[in-house]
């Protein structure tokens, strides 16, 4: 898009040694987007060839690789190149740049690391006592066989639902520790026909009109979860008899019917979830874990004072990501030498998701309060690149060197922003990653997609303030 837009002096760095970001990293069994394909794809870049309504991993990073090949975008990334800070330099309006392999300096920063790429490892009593291998979903250990073996798994989030059916085959037991459950929909998923890709391909109004409808379809549910909770019930109604469909025990339904309202955590779109809980090889243990052992997990049980222990040959933590953390571990330092960190406190912020007053020329993609309970991502980097596009352009028809958000529109959009969060299904007393341990919610955008597209199409002038500097030093 920049490259379009004609900002061609672009260099990208990649921690990985591919790029890919999630996609690259999260290789576990059973891993797909839960986003359908025809939405959880570029505009500008159509695939009619996905072999499924939701693609899986490897498909998903072969698109992005085929993608950024075809773009060119593969001669501008340094892989293997972790950006570990960045400071801006007020004299001469650039960013100064340390990475692994080198410096750099840029006018612009622009910040791309996602919300999901740092695990996050639960803190449990003897974490490092245990002899086997113990891994996170996004850190999957393809040298450890599974077959045979005694597998626990922690977590029934996102990837544990998608992990548990993938291994419950070949393992000889997976014990699955939930600690809060999660509501789910039918995902609705069937492959495409050779026959339907051909009309895709052949005939791209039909790809539009499976994009929009998906689209459709989850700006309703954004609505279900944000401004109209009239058309939760509806939604709740679905899960339940989900669950009353797949589980006959009385005590398994129990155990896996969330008691908060749906949606406060992610609904997950599954048919296989349910019935692998049924499955004689399969067990659900819903009292609290209070330590890892040397050779397995103790966990509360009334009837024994010091509680059950199960052993198992592998542990595996499906606990998620360090989602409020953004850019960390890079250290970020704007005017004045403050720290993004130091700024932040507890409470990260960006004035739609990009913008930080006292951080002149930065961007963050899929910053602060982008997310959505549904919805595509890339639909929402795409906007927010148009709007850095819309900044730069600004920054040259004004002839000037540095754009930065003025502090009280950013304060402005925070409190809009924060007293509409407080009406959404996400703080209505759950757990879940979005809201902290103080209640405050660094990650969900509480309106439809379509108003970040709106919100974010152009810029007001009036809202960041531009300056040029005279005496520039000359820069190498
Ligand atoms: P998650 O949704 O944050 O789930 C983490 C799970 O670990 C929760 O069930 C949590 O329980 C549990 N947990 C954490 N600490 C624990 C402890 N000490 N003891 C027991 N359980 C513990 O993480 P995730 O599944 O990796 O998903 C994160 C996000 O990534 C998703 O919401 C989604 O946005 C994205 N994602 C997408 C896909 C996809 O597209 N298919 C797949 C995976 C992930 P509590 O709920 O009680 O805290």
């Amino acid at each position: 898009m920049l490259h379009r837009a004609g900002y061609d002096d672009v260099t990208v760095f990649e921690r990985g040694e591919r790029i890919g970001g999630v996609w690259h990293h999260n290789t576990y069994p059973g891993a797909a987007c839960d986003v359908p394909s025809h939405l959880y794809e570029f505009s500008f870049a159509p695939n009619p060839k996905w072999s499924r309504r939701y693609a899986t991993q490897p498909e998903i990073q072969a698109y992005v690789e085929e993608v950024a090949r075809r773009y060119g975008v593969l001669d501008r990334v340094r892989t293997s190149t972790e950006v570990l800070s960045a400071s801006w330099d007020d004299a001469r309006s650039r960013w100064l740049i340390k990475t692994s392999t080198g410096d750099h300096q840029a006018d612009v920063l622009i910040s791309a690391c996602g919300q999901l790429s740092v695990p996050k490892l639960p803190k449990i009593r003897g974490m490092t006592t245990f002899e086997g291998p113990a891994f996170h979903t996004a850190e999957w250990r393809h040298d450890v066989d599974l077959s045979g073996k005694r597998v626990a798994v922690i977590g029934t989030g996102c990837s544990a639902i998608q992990v548990v059916p993938a291994i419950q085959p070949i393992a000889d037991r997976v014990t699955v520790y939930q600690r809060s459950p999660a509501w789910t929909i039918p995902r609705m998923d069937f492959a495409y026909s050779a026959r339907t890709r051909r009309a895709f391909a052949r005939l791209p109004a039909l790809r539009r009109l499976d994009r929009a409808a998906t689209f459709g379809f989850l700006e309703f549910c954004a609505l279900a979860l944000t401004t109209r909770p009239w058309l939760r019930p509806t939604f709740r109604a679905v899960a339940r008899r989900q669950i009353t469909k797949a589980i006959s025990d009385p005590e398994l339904r129990r155990k896996v019917t969330p008691v908060d309202e749906v949606g406060c955590k992610r609904v997950m779109p599954t048919d296989t979830w349910y019935p692998t809980l049924t499955r004689p090889n399969v067990e659900l243990i819903t009292d609290p874990i209070t330590e890892i052992t040397a050779h397995g997990i103790r966990s509360q049980d009334g009837a024994k004072e010091d509680g059950a222990e199960r052993a198992f040959d592998v542990i595996i933590f499906a606990t998620g990501f360090k989602a409020h953390d953004f850019v960390a571990p890079m250290k970020i330092a704007g005017e004045g030498g403050r720290t993004l960190a130091e700024v932040w406190g507890s409470k990260p912020g960006a004035y739609l998701g990009m913008s930080v007053p006292g951080f002149p020329n930065m961007f963050l993609l899929y910053g602060p309060n982008t997310g959505g309970g549904a919805g595509s991502v890339i639909y929402t980097i795409e906007a927010a690149v148009s709007h850095v596009i819309a900044a730069l352009d600004a920054l040259d028809r004004a002839d000037a060197q540095r754009i930065e958000i003025r502090q009280q529109v950013a304060d402005v959009f925070d409190a809009e922003l924060r007293a509409a969060l407080a009406g959404t299904v996400w703080h209505t007393g759950c757990t879940n990653w979005y809201v902290d341990d103080n209640g405050h919610d660094p990650n969900q955008w509480p309106w439809t997609f379509t108003a970040y597209r709106r919100r974010t199409a152009r810029i007001d002038p009036t809202a960041y303030e531009m300056r040029s500097h005279q005496n520039l030093p000359g820069v190498a």
